[in-house]
């Protein structure tokens, strides 16, 4: 018998009508006759409600009583479906992401997944249940709850989803599948009916919120096929795999996939440093540590007395351990002052036939230039172009560039 693995997010459950929505789907899965395996996320926007009340308390909160406070939304969502399954006469039981076998680094926070010890899984599939397991959080090697960073739900599917070598992920959402942008920003968005993981992988990694990053990441690692769909209609949706639908052409001109946006972003600067050897290495080195991501790099050029500023892109959820970091290296003489500027954004086209095609970049910076629109700083990977741009802007200059590649 096969196993499917079913991911819902938080809009797909966000009240009880749709969770019985959800319930119905579910159930015809099992009735097709397969071992049903559904991972959730929290109900609607619980997440950031329960994010506010926390900072109805506190400005910093304790990283490690954050993640107890919001794994509690996903344990809400998986009872109230396994309740649904109940009164439409299946057998299904909740298990909590401790329960359910996933073991994490212990990172609060940010963790990830070191191993998933699917026995008990197993066994209640093995049993006849529809197993309703709560996304985006495990268990620490200190027995604490940690969380897998914002959007993480689709991470816990995928790694189950390997662990029980399931024939596909399907990643149920409120859109219909993966577009070549936005669709809530730019109503002229096409879906896509493949995309190969590199292409999603920097989609997802430059703000494209329907997929979280690691999630892409780790099916690409695994060979784990998903299937991106929406869960109000039985549509077919995009399927994300190794290789895409070339439609018999070998060398399609298809050479920009998507645009992307990311407005979770901030810039820091650390001013005057002295130019010396390791200057990077320290700085970066100390940001690893406490495992800030850092996008862009930029080292200004050198001032007549042989400083310079370093900038760099981070998420603004990081700005706090930023903060610490760089107070303490200004303190320590490491710069003069430092300064942390979250009006910015960054916008991204991406795509695999840009590594062959001179130009992308060029017309990237004009269509933007042409809007009037300041660039302030830019990265390129051979099927990427990300300019960081004030947030106001963002939004033009993605219309701009889809209307420019993609219209
Ligand atoms: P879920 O709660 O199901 O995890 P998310 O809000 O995390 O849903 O992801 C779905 C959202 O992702 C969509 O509503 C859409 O606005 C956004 N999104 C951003 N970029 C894209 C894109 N390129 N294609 C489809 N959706 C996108
Ligand atoms: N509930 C978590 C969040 O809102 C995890 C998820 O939805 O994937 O980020
Ligand atoms: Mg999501």
């Amino acid at each position: 018998m096969s196993i499917v693995v079913m991911k819902f997010g938080g809009s797909s459950v966000a009240n009880p009508e749709r969770i019985r929505r959800v319930a119905r789907r579910v159930g015809e899965a099992q009735d097709e006759g397969h071992q049903v395996v559904v991972i959730v996320s929290a109900m609607g926007d619980t997440t950031d409600d329960l994010i506010m009340l926390s900072r109805e308390l506190s400005a910093r909160p304790s990283r490690r009583e954050m993640d107890m406070l919001l794994s509690t939304g996903e344990q809400q969502s998986i009872a109230l479906l396994a309740i649904a399954l109940h009164e439409y006469g299946y057998k299904a039981i909740s298990l909590t992401g401790l329960q359910a076998g996933y073991n994490t680094d212990g990172t609060y926070a940010v963790s990830r997944i070191c191993n998933i010890d699917s026995s008990r899984v197993r066994k209640e599939l093995d049993e006849g249940n529809i197993v309703v397991v709560a996304g985006f959080q495990g268990l620490s090697p200190n027995g604490d709850i940690t969380t897998l960073g914002r959007g993480g739900s689709d991470t816990s599917a995928v790694a189950m989803a390997i662990e029980l070598q399931a024939d596909m992920c399907e990643i149920y959402t409120d859109v219909d599948g993966v577009y070549t942008a936005d669709p809530r920003l730019v109503k002229s968005a096409l879906k896509l009916n493949t995309i190969s993981y590199d292409e999603m992988l920097e989609m997802a990694a430059m703000g494209a919120g329907v997929l979280h990053p690691r999630s892409v990441e780790l099916a690409k690692q695994y060979g784990m096929t998903l299937h991106v769909r929406t869960s109000f209609d039985h549509r077919l949706g995009t399927i994300v795999q190794e290789v895409t639908d070339m439609n018999g052409e070998l060398e399609k001109e298809m050479v920009v996939a998507g645009v992307a946006h990311d407005m979770s972003v901030l810039r820091a600067t650390l001013f005057n440093v002295p130019d010396q050897p390791g200057l990077a290495s320290t700085v970066f080195g100390r940001l690893a540590q406490d495992k800030v991501n850092v996008d862009m790099i930029i080292q200004g050029s050198k001032t007549s007395d042989d400083k310079q500023n370093l900038s760099f892109i981070s998420a603004r959820t990081d700005a706090d351990k930023i903060e610490q970091a760089l107070g303490e290296m200004v303190a320590g003489g490491l710069g003069e002052k430092f300064e942390l500027d979250d009006s910015i954004a960054k916008v991204s086209v991406v795509g695999a036939g840009m590594i062959s095609r001179p130009g992308v970049a060029a017309k990237t910076f004009e269509v933007i230039s042409s809007l009037g629109i300041n660039i302030d700083m830019i990265s390129t990977s051979e099927i990427k172009i990300s300019c960081i741009v004030p947030e106001a802007d963002a939004a033009k200059a993605v219309r701009a560039l889809h209307e420019a590649f993609l219209g």
